[in-house]
């Protein structure tokens, strides 16, 4: 058992990351009020107003990406889609309108 090790098991239970239940409770959630270690593995942070940090637990935002998915995403893939055809249309549009030059027609006759 190392020096992190005992640290780790001297704290109480209510200072423990409600996330991975083992490291020191740093801050709190911004959505629940858990409290948190700050471990990325743990939250996610977010800039906030007034060089402030805003944090969320990984319950939260799992909570909150199951909420958003059904639409959002959707919505997203379609706007992408249309993105791509009419990229597509515009890319067949120019090839049309200026002709290839025919270098590789070059030295065809040897074969
Ligand atoms: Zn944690
Ligand atoms: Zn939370």
């Amino acid at each position: 058992m190392d020096l992190y090790d005992i640290y780790t098991h001297t704290i109480d239970d209510e200072d423990r990351c409600n996330e991975c239940d083992e490291k020191r409770v740093m801050q709190c959630c911004n959505k629940c009020g858990e409290g948190i270690c700050l471990h990325t593995s743990c939250c996610q942070t977010f800039p906030h107003r007034n060089n402030d940090i805003y944090i969320i637990c990984n319950q939260c935002i799992t909570s909150i990406e199951t909420k958003l998915r059904p639409t959002s995403v959707d919505m997203c893939d379609l706007r992408l889609l249309k993105k791509k055809i009419s990229k597509r249309l515009e890319a067949n549009m120019k090839k049309l309108q200026e002709p290839e030059q025919e270098t590789e027609l070059e030295g065809e006759n040897d074969s």
